[in-house]
């Protein structure tokens, strides 16, 4: 357990920064996520084993080891919060800076410190948002206890839990929203969950006693308080940053909801599964972090499900907002990730959300009439292009084709404004021409000779093929690995799609396969700034953090 793979002990005597900067960038980070998974992948058997044992004998090996020092660093430094520092004002922005933390990283008269508060922007309104923001030691500790606490996690779970989990996605959370209700026969019934200020009132008792993880730090963390992270739904940018581990707690205080239904819903009076109960209710739940559903066949069913919640949650130290939770009938609808789920004529159709599309085209109008006013067209369509593509690969397994015109419309609108108030003397065919042109059989494409404005009703709308319930993603990597590669192969299109599928779905930096639906960087093999072209064959999809870590290595020749 000593020996090599802690290295705290060493952290008086630290070497001097050139000599820690060349250690940080001569990490080979194929073999640290090896090492680090392999222990993983020993802790989620030993849990599924239940061997609660060999799991906090594993916790300790990994929390002390030096690759999961490595990886929680990576990890904190890489993120979009690593330019805002905590209370103590500290930033490890430089390699031989990341390096002095890795080899500081210790349980060891470990104490957090308090997060510092700060207000942001909530998206599409006026008032602002706190959030507190641990240092960058706590941060790194989260995440170093994340990486021991997910496959514990993963194996305890919830199957129909789909928030803030590894290989799951709000769209598989659709999908068996969809399966739940779209037959016929299905539930008519849907008590939609809203659990009052989930992350502030889970009990600090419940979690000290019920979490696998070690328990001093567990306090630390919970003493500095939690940031949890309230924005579910996808943003290009302005996410809070915060503690990595607390999705992971609050997944651990809701998992056992759908136990709890199950007992109740789904077994006759001998304690036994029985399918015949299972259909004669048809409860079924579906959770994404705090926000979730319950499917009941009647009425009386659904005041039932709430009651056992209630009392589910009450243990937790939570409760059900009175006002925010609501007994809906399927023919009415409800909203939930961002969609509507509504049954028209007995056929279920899913739709982005009012809510969603409003929060959607203030960005769009944000972005073109308020920071973008002044840019020239073509860094405007590129921005434009990106918060398109985000928000597109969204709603596109879902019923979108009209809303994605009703954009295409909307975005007009804003961008005629933007011109003329570019020019105010000249006429309206002035404008036109100069800033719109003929591409193809299309008039009035928004262009320049570079690049032009995607249309988002020209995205297809994908059928999203959901995950596997019994899959765990620590256990059954291939399963994952291929998944992954199809989805990828069924979203991209044109050159995007070909340099997919040369590389094999996987990071050209890191060779570990990448997930279609997340953040992923452009990789020119020859620099653009060296005539490398903007063709296939030069391109290849990365990590966002393998390409920054690229870019630090690279600055050592300058
Ligand atoms: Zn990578």
């Amino acid at each position: 357990m000593n020996g090599n793979t802690s290295t705290t002990a060493k952290a008086e005597r630290l070497p001097d920064t050139a000599s820690l900067s060349g250690r940080w960038k001569s990490i080979d980070w194929r073999h640290v996520e090896a090492v680090v998974n392999r222990l993983q992948v020993r802790i989620a058997k030993a849990s599924r084993e239940k061997k609660w044992n060999t799991v906090k004998r594993l916790q300790y090996l990994l929390t002390h080891s030096y690759y999961a020092k490595l990886l929680a660093v990576r990890k904190v430094t890489t993120n979009k919060g690593r330019k805002t520092a905590g209370t103590d004002k500290v930033l490890w922005n430089t390699p031989a800076l990341k390096m002095r933390a890795v080899l500081s990283l210790t349980d060891k008269g470990y104490k957090a410190r308090p997060l510092r508060r700060v207000f942001i922007d909530k998206k599409g309104k006026k008032t602002k948002r706190p959030l507190g923001i641990p240092t960058m030691y706590d941060r790194a500790m989260q995440a170093l206890y994340a990486l021991a606490l997910d496959p514990v996690a993963e194996v305890t779970a919830d199957g129909k839990s789909f928030g803030f989990r590894k290989e799951r996605s709000c769209q598989d959370a659709c999908e068996y929203i969809f399966v739940a209700l779209s037959r016929g026969y299905c539930a008519k019934w849907i008590l939609e969950g809203d659990i009052r200020g989930c992350f502030d009132n889970i009990s600090h008792d419940w979690l000290m006693e019920n979490i696998p993880m070690d328990k001093s730090v567990l306090r630390q963390f919970l003493k500095a308080g939690f940031v949890f992270e309230g924005e579910l739904f996808p943003t290009d940018d302005g996410t809070p940053q915060g503690g990595v581990i607390s999705p992971i707690l609050a997944n651990l205080a809701l998992d056992g909801m759908q136990k709890v239904l199950e007992n109740r819903f789904h077994t006759n009076q001998k304690g036994e599964f029985s399918y015949l109960y299972k259909s004669r209710n048809r409860v079924n739940l579906v959770r994404y972090a705090d926000d979730f559903i319950v499917t009941a066949e009647t009425l009386e069913i659904a005041l039932e499900v709430k009651e056992l919640l209630r009392d589910f949650l009450k243990s937790r130290g939570l409760e059900l907002s009175e006002e925010k939770t609501a007994i809906t009938h399927i023919n009415d609808g409800f909203d939930l990730l961002g969609w509507t789920f509504r049954k028209f004529n007995g056929k279920l159709l899913i739709k982005p959300s009012k809510k969603s599309v409003k929060t959607f085209t203030a960005a769009l109008s944000e972005t073109i009439l308020g920071q973008g006013k002044m840019w020239e067209q073509e860094k405007l369509i590129h921005k434009l292009n990106q918060q398109i593509r985000g928000w597109v690969n969204y709603h596109q397994s879902v019923c979108s084709k009209e809303t994605f015109t009703h954009i295409d419309y909307i975005l007009f609108g804003l961008l005629w404004r933007w011109a003329k108030r570019r020019h105010p003397m000249k006429g309206k065919w002035w404008i036109s021409t100069r800033y719109w042109h003929k591409v193809g059989d299309r008039n009035w494409v928004f262009s320049t000779e570079n690049v032009r404005l995607l249309k988002a009703a020209d995205f297809p709308i994908v059928r999203h093929s959901m995950v596997r319930m019994d899959k765990n993603p620590y256990l059954d990597t291939q399963y994952f690995i291929n998944r992954k590669f199809k989805n990828g192969m069924k979203r991209l299109s044109g050159k995007f799609k070909q340099v997919w599928k040369n590389q094999s779905g996987c990071c050209y930096h890191c060779g570990l396969s990448m997930d279609a639906g997340e953040k992923k960087d452009i990789y020119f093999k020859i620099p653009k700034s060296q005539g490398g072209m903007e063709h296939v064959s030069n391109m290849a999809y990365v990590h966002p953090y393998c390409q920054s870590l690229f870019l630090e290595c690279r600055a050592k020749a300058l």
